[in-house]
């Protein structure tokens, strides 16, 4: 999965640190983030590329620490329209890019993207419409004249594995890019446990009851700024599916030996698609 990145490893530890010339920056346009493209791979802007560009309206977000830790900033001012030879990379694609450097890369913007919108969303107090002010301390923005305490917002939601012996419910989604398989997900609701998330969401998009549910893994969707905790379940009873079609353009019970897809490296609906197909659970 993307967030797999060892033996390098992931510090999101807060700090109010200063941009050096090789510290790598991001920057968002959009749902678009600012790269060198070469013929066959990417690579983020050092901030000496940028500087001259970005105003020092910048923050840092995290580091990578491997055999040379790299430290991340994030721009919150103003995006430039172009650097250089850079181009603005849609996210959107980048999850068809493959290559094991460009992971942790992915893995990096995701992250980031996911702060960029936090920050970009909490420019002032919610209570009282003071501009809010970064704590020197920790990830938290605050509101001097009201006392408010802003934490990154991280929506939990579930990915589902539904089976039925030997075959397993994939389904296609409705209105969306994304026109390959999928595994039933669906965002947790104020007041139920994920457990229950996954029967509410099994039957309010197929129709069908589930058993015997066990976490699986869980995986930091950055960009639409969640965490997905993948389950495995069973189903419990008629095995008919009768399908939201505000959500899904079809679903259907695939035997392990005709799914049609391999786990991809990347996400946790692959993966958990993959497990089932060779037999691992
Ligand atoms: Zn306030």
């Amino acid at each position: 999965m993307i967030q797999d990145i060892y033996p390098h490893r992931f510090n999101n530890s807060y700090k109010p640190k200063t941009a050096a010339e090789n510290d790598y920056i991001l920057i968002f346009k959009n749902r678009s983030v600012l790269v060198h493209k070469y013929a066959d791979d990417y690579s983020l802007p050092k901030y000496i590329e940028v500087k001259n560009s970005v105003n020092d309206k910048l923050r840092y977000i995290f580091s990578i620490e491997g055999e040379n830790e790299k430290n991340y900033f994030l721009l919150y001012g103003e995006c430039p329209d172009s650097i250089d030879k850079m181009i603005y990379l849609p996210l959107s694609e980048m999850r068809y890019i493959k290559g094991r450097s460009f992971k942790e890369m992915y893995y990096i913007v995701c992250t980031a993207f996911h702060l960029y919108k936090w920050y970009s969303d909490n420019i002032f107090c919610g209570g009282c419409s003071e501009r809010l002010i970064h704590s020197d301390n920790q990830r938290m923005l605050m509101c001097c004249k009201c006392g408010r305490e802003i934490y990154p917002r991280i929506s939990p939601a579930v990915i589902i594995g539904v089976t039925n012996g030997d075959k397993i419910l994939m389904s296609k989604y409705a209105g969306r890019a994304y026109k390959g398989y999928a595994l039933l997900a669906g965002f947790a609701e104020i007041g139920e446990t994920l457990e229950q998330t996954v029967q509410r969401e099994v039957m309010e998009e197929a129709g069908l009851r589930v058993k015997n549910i066990r976490y699986y893994k869980s995986q930091p969707g950055g960009i639409d700024g969640n965490i997905l905790a993948g389950f495995f379940c069973e189903l419990d009873g008629d095995d008919t599916i009768t399908i939201d079609k505000t959500e899904l353009a079809e679903a259907n019970w695939y035997s392990r030996a005709d799914i049609p897809i391999e786990d991809d490296g990347y996400s946790l609906t692959r993966e958990m698609i993959g497990v089932f197909k060779n037999g691992k659970i």
